[in-house]
This record gives C-alpha cells, sequence and structure tokens, in this order.
C-alpha cells in the first residue's frame, strides 16, 4: 500500500473524475485505481512509473502505456489510472 495522505488523494481523483467526463471506462478505471492505491500493498512508483502487482498474479508497470490485456485493445485500465493518480498526488506534494 502507497503512503498517501487521503484528503489530498481523495482531491486528486475528483479531479480525475472531473476530467474525463462522461467516459465510463475511465470512470470505472478511476474507481478501481482508488481501491486498489488504498488496499493493494503490492503497488509500488519508482519515480517514473508505478509498479502493480494485479489481481491476476501479474506485474505492470504503468505510465502512459501498460502491459495488460485492456492496454492493449485500446481500453483504458485501471493501472493506467492509478500510475497517473500518484504522480498527479506526487505533482500536488511538491
Ligand atoms: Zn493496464
Amino acid at each position: 500500500m502507497m503512503n498517501v495522505d487521503a484528503g489530498r488523494m481523495q482531491a486528486v481523483i475528483q479531479e480525475a473524475f472531473d476530467k474525463v467526463g462522461s467516459s465510463r471506462r475511465w470512470q470505472t478505471a478511476i474507481a478501481k485505481a482508488k481501491q486498489q492505491l488504498e488496499t493493494n500493498p503490492y503497488i509500488h512508483f519508482d519515480g517514473v512509473a508505478l509498479l502493480i502487482l494485479s489481481d491476476s498474479n501479474e506485474i505492470y508497470r504503468a505510465n502512459g502505456s501498460c502491459q495488460c490485456k485492456a492496454f492493449a485493445n485500446g481500453q483504458p485500465c485501471w493501472h493506467r489510472a492509478a500510475a497517473r493518480l500518484v504522480q498527479l498526488y506526487i505533482e500536488k506534494s511538491h
């Protein structure tokens, strides 16, 4: 689990929801990313990308791209959403 300030992360997540507008797939990806950031102990930001051990026991390294099936199919995935949330969170922290 990432050590994050819950209030600051919530603000980042709210901004992200505002940005994606009516895109249901991104809304779903952000919601899953939020839940995983809160509960998945195997998420680590290496300074460039977010390393994630997923429920399916795959390790993904996400920033603008990802190695999962959804990304291969051109769909939003929660790995990319989580990577973006963490990047925005860190920017806000400086
Ligand atoms: Zn992915």
